[in-house]
C-alpha cells in the first residue's frame, strides 16, 4: 500500500481517512475538500441547525487540530480529472497528487428544477452547509412557502418551517409523501401529523410555472389549474450522483459509479464510496445506491478494511432515520418490494412500526417514535434473522427472545 488519496470530504470521504488512521495505515493520506468549510455533518442541514441558532462547529466532526494530529492531508481544492494510467488526480488549482489507490467519495448534487423563474434567488435547495445557512438567514415567520418535493427533505424543511410560523405547503408529484422510501402506512400518518399542524399537502399534482415580480417569486401554478402564492420556494426533488469525474476517466457508471462487493471500480486502484456508489450486494442481490450516513460511513470503514489488509465483501445492513416535527421515523433494512406489510404497537399514540415482509422473511422494519423496535430490526436483520408476521403483530410477543 502507498499514498490514498480521498476526493470529497463528506461523510463518506471523512470516515474513510478517519477509520485508515483508527486501522493503523501509516502511508499518507490526502482528503480533498471543495467545501470551504471544515468537514461537517449533513442530516442537521434540515433539522436542528435549521431550526437553531447554533454555529458552523457545531457541524463539524472533528476540529482541524484532529486532521494535524492523524497527519491527514486536509486541503481545499477540486479535482478536475483522473489520469489513470499515471495514477494521478488534476486539481483546480492546477496541482497534482499521485497515488497509489484513489477513493471516489464525491456524493451527489441537488436535482435542479428545470421550469423558468428556477433561477429567482427566491428558489432554494438544501444539501449544503451554505444553503442551509442562507435558508435559515432568510425565512422568517409569516412568510409563505412552497415546498416541492414531499421526500424527507421537503418534508423535514417543511415542519421545520411550519413550527418556526411560516405558512407552508407542500406539492407532491406522486400519490403519496415519501411513496419511494416508506410504506403507505408511513405515508399516510406522516400526512396527518404535518396537515394537523397546518402544513397543506398537494399530491398527485405538479409545479408547472412559478410566477415572479421579475426579481422575486410571488406563486406558482400546480398541474389541477390551481394559483398558490408564495414568497419562496424550497426544492427538494432528489440529487443526482457526482459521476462525472469516473465518467470523465472511462470508469463504468450508471445510476452510479459501478464498483463490485469490494467498493472496487473496474480499475481496483480506484473504490467509490457513499452516495455516488452503485454497489453489488450479495445480501440483497443485485446493486444499489443508497443515500444514508450509514451507507457513507459504512462503505468507509469497508475499504479502510481492505487498503489495511482485512478484504471482506461489503455487508453493512441499511438504517436511517428522519425527524419530522416531534415525530422520529426510523427505518432499518430495505423497506421495498415486500409483499406484506404488519403494524405493530399504536398508531393513534403515536408509536408504531410497519414490518415488511417478502416470502414470508422480513426485510425491514419502519418506526414511528419506537426506537425499541428499530434497535431490535438492526439486530435481527444483520444476523439474517426473521420473526413470524404474526409474532411482529403480537403486542404480547418479546422482540428480545428472537435476538439469541
Ligand atoms: P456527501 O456528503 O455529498 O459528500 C461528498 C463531498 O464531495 C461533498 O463535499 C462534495 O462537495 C465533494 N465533491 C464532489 N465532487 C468533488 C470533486 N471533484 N473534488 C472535491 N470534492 C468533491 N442521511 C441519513 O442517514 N439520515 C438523515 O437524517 C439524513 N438527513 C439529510 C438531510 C439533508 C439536508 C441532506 C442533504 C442529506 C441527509 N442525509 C441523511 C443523507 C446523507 O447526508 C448523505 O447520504 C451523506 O452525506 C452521503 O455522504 P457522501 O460522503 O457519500 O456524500
Amino acid at each position: 500500500a502507498g499514498a490514498v488519496v480521498i476526493i470529497g470530504a463528506g461523510h463518506a470521504g471523512y470516515q474513510l481517512a478517519a477509520s485508515l488512521r483508527q486501522h493503523g495505515f501509516s502511508e499518507q493520506v490526502t482528503l480533498l475538500n471543495d467545501e470551504g468549510h471544515l468537514p461537517y455533518q449533513r442530516p442537521p442541514l434540515s433539522k436542528a441547525y435549521l431550526k437553531g441558532t447554533g454555529g458552523p462547529d457545531s457541524l463539524m466532526f472533528r476540529p482541524e487540530k484532529f486532521y494535524r494530529d492523524q497527519n491527514i492531508d486536509l486541503i481545499s481544492d477540486r479535482a478536475v480529472s483522473i489520469n489513470r494510467a499515471a495514477r494521478r488526480v488534476l486539481l483546480a488549482s492546477g496541482t497534482s497528487l499521485d497515488y497509489c489507490h484513489l477513493v471516489l467519495a464525491t456524493g451527489a448534487r441537488n436535482r435542479l428544477l428545470d421550469i423558468p423563474n428556477a433561477n429567482l434567488d427566491s428558489v432554494r435547495y438544501l444539501r449544503t452547509l451554505d444553503e442551509s445557512q442562507s435558508l435559515r438567514d432568510y425565512i422568517t415567520a409569516g412568510q409563505r412557502v412552497i415546498v416541492i418535493g414531499a421526500g424527507f427533505i421537503g418534508l423535514e424543511f417543511a415542519a421545520t418551517a411550519r413550527a418556526k410560523g411560516l405558512e407552508v405547503d407542500v406539492v407532491e408529484l406522486a400519490p403519496r409523501v415519501m411513496a419511494r422510501a416508506v410504506t403507505a402506512e408511513i405515508s399516510e400518518y406522516f400526512q396527518s401529523r404535518h396537515a394537523a399542524a397546518g402544513i397543506r399537502i398537494h399530491l398527485g399534482v405538479q409545479v408547472t410555472s412559478i410566477e415572479s415580480d421579475g426579481s422575486k417569486v410571488t406563486g406558482v401554478s400546480i398541474s389541477d389549474g390551481r394559483h398558490i402564492k408564495a414568497d419562496l420556494i424550497v426544492v427538494g426533488v432528489g440529487v443526482l450522483p457526482n459521476v462525472e469525474l469516473a465518467a470523465d476517466a472511462g470508469l463504468p457508471v450508471a445510476s452510479g459509479i459501478i464498483v463490485d462487493e469490494h467498493l472496487l471500480t473496474a480499475d481496483s486502484n480506484i473504490s467509490a464510496i457513499g452516495d455516488c456508489a452503485l454497489f453489488a450486494s450479495p445480501r440483497f442481490g443485485g446493486s444499489l445506491r443508497l443515500e444514508s450516513v450509514q451507507n457513507a460511513t459504512d462503505h468507509a470503514r469497508c475499504v479502510a478494511a481492505w487498503l489495511t489488509g482485512d478484504a471482506k465483501p461489503y455487508d453493512g445492513l441499511p438504517w436511517f432515520w428522519s425527524d419530522q416535527g416531534p415525530d422520529k421515523l426510523q427505518i432499518a433494512g430495505l423497506t421495498t418490494g415486500y409483499d406484506r406489510v404488519v403494524v405493530r404497537g399504536d398508531r393513534a399514540q403515536a408509536a408504531f412500526s410497519a414490518f415488511c415482509y417478502r416470502d414470508e422473511q422480513l426485510v425491514g422494519i419502519e418506526s414511528v417514535n419506537r426506537a425499541g423496535d428499530h434497535m431490535f430490526g438492526r439486530r435481527l436483520l444483520a444476523a439474517h434473522g426473521s420473526i413470524t408476521p404474526e409474532q411482529a403483530a403480537n403486542p404480547g410477543f418479546d422482540l428480545k427472545s428472537a435476538l439469541t
